[in-house]
């Protein structure tokens, strides 16, 4: 596949099986634990043709070696696995929560400086001597975002590898191993595979002696991906610059609503892909009302597809230093007059008392 072709095309025309007279134009969902001898993939769990076909697009878009996991979190344990015990991690304060938790329990061989990643003096000063930087931009759900080019050139002069989750901005809006970092990841499970309907990750390395690494983590803890995952997360590949031109097109607009709204305290959006968080004026209560009033506006959590979501995150117990009332906002690829027109409803059906919205039928 030519290098010079731009991303948009390269979503849409890479990892497809080679053309030949009757050969499918999409790599086919194969259902095989075990493939005849002799060829690349024996065994299912080392690697299979729909995986395969799903990292050499990932891999396209990145401009690297791309392994793909059954999860987001399978992704970044491979990496954290790499560390010898002893090692020293730095990562931002509001990493995503589950890489969170995978520091903070890996405590005992794992030590961890705590970073604000937008403050890059200190988070060189912190690299200093450590074995990993960690970083994760935009960062979820504050939306804070690092000085990539920065932090990956301070952290190359003092030899530490460096690993960026730009899950919150998919391989469209960034992609790190550009910018100098060793490892890029992603949860496919939200923008790449972009309809909710999956659980995926997958990590760009810089160099082929990592992706094999990865390849072999993945091997022997047995985080290899679905067939059918696979497909559909390649399938959702192709649709990915599209989907986030509107998304990213609906947020910033709404975005800018939401901020000149009355009963709106603070609006986060960095100007860049299609997740916002903002905080109504009235508290975790109203906020909790603002999601039950909401009908586009559907309440789950996760992020990244079609379909919009909204989500108080502080209702997770696991979720440290977000403000309580924070709102995060998925936004999805429906008409923008219609979300807004949904949360405008919303937000002035969760200003009225709780009683008269409890009793207004739905
Ligand atoms: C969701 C998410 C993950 C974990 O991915 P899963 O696919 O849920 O395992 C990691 N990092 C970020 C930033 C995420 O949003």
């Amino acid at each position: 596949m030519p290098r010079s072709l731009r991303l948009e095309t390269l979503a849409i025309t890479a990892g497809r099986p080679a053309t030949q007279p009757d050969a499918p134009l999409s790599e086919p969902v194969t259902l095989a634990s075990a493939f005849h001898a002799g060829g690349p993939n024996e065994y299912a769990r080392d690697g299979h043709p729909g995986a395969g076909a799903f990292e050499e697009a990932i891999g396209a878009l990145e401009g690297g070696h791309a392994v793909a996991f059954a999860s987001g979190m399978g992704a970044c344990a491979a990496i954290l696995d790499e560390l010898p015990v002893g090692a020293t991690v730095v990562a931002p304060h509001g990493v995503y929560m589950g890489v969170r938790e995978l520091l903070e329990e890996a405590e005992d061989r794992l030590a961890t400086r705590w970073v604000d990643q937008t403050d890059t003096p200190a988070v060189l000063a912190a690299v200093e001597g450590a074995d990993l930087l960690w970083l994760e931009t935009p960062l979820n759900p504050l939306l804070e975002v690092a000085d990539l080019p920065g932090l990956a050139a301070g952290a190359r002069v003092r030899g530490v590898p460096v690993a960026v989750d730009a899950t919150v901005a998919s391989p469209v809006l960034l992609r790190p191993l550009e910018q100098g970092a060793t490892w890029s990841v992603q949860s496919a499970t939200k923008y790449i595979a972009g309809h909710g309907d999956l659980l995926m990750g997958v990590v760009t390395a810089a160099d082929e002696d990592r992706a094999e690494r990865l390849r072999h983590h993945r091997k022997i803890h047995g985080a290899t991906p679905g067939a059918l995952e696979s497909f559909l997360a390649l399938r959702g590949l192709r649709t990915l610059p599209l989907r986030m031109e509107r998304a990213q097109a609906n947020a910033r607009e709404l975005a800018y609503r939401l901020r000149e709204h009355p009963d709106v305290e603070r609006v986060r959006y960095p100007g860049l892909g299609a997740l916002l968080s903002f905080e109504p004026a009235g508290g975790a209560e109203r906020a909790d009302a603002l999601c039950a009033a909401a009908e586009l506006f559907v309440t789950a959590t996760s992020f990244g597809g079609v379909q919009s979501t909204i989500e108080r995150r502080a209702r997770w117990p696991q979720e440290r230093g977000v403000p309580d009332a924070l709102l995060r906002a998925s936004i999805g690829c429906e008409d923008v007059e219609d979300l807004w027109a949904d949360l405008e409803r919303a937000l002035s059906a969760s200003a009225r008392p709780a009683t008269a919205l409890g009793a207004s039928p739905r």
